[in-house]
């Protein structure tokens, strides 16, 4: 299997990839599509290769349910999996809110410090070529509430 298809940065991709990290890679949680969904969206980030598609539940401002499928390198099937695990239940504000804490801890702008699991994806801020794999499945959630479609990373 091939873990990584993007960019090694400088090959110690050792520490990036923490055990919680792998579970979620070789187990992703929430893969495949739902057959009713209210939002979907499709994701890519050409750097890498990686493309997440997801469908979304809605029941009021909360998200009842979220499934994803995609293809991509270790770190943006993780965050997927690990995203639809965190937001599922949650209002469109906290899932906001915690996307922006998410978003600093990858890119190293400020420790978010209540993460949980997601903290794993800390060791990514050192690796800027990796913040777009974990930052993908998010992205695209966003776009998924704000109406659908595709986005692209840059
Ligand atoms: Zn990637």
């Amino acid at each position: 299997m091939n873990i990584d298809r993007g960019p090694d940065p400088m090959g110690s991709l050792g520490d990036l990839y923490q055990e919680v990290i792998l579970d979620h890679y070789r187990k992703p949680r929430n893969y495949g599509k739902l057959a009713v969904a209210d939002r979907t969206a499709e994701g890519h980030n050409p750097l890498c290769g990686d493309r997440v598609a997801l469908t979304v539940k809605l029941k009021g401002e909360t998200i009842d349910d979220l499934k994803f499928e995609g293809k991509g390198c270790a770190i943006s099937t993780a965050s997927s999996s690990m995203m639809t695990e965190s937001v599922k239940g949650k209002t469109r504000a906290e899932a906001g809110a915690l996307f922006e804490k998410f978003h600093k801890l990858v890119t190293g702008a400020g420790s978010a410090g209540d993460l949980g699991k997601l903290e794993a994806f800390g060791g990514v801020s050192e690796f800027p070529v990796r913040v777009k794999c974990a930052s993908l499945a998010w992205h695209t959630l966003k776009a998924a509430w704000e109406g659908g479609g595709t986005i692209t990373t840059e």
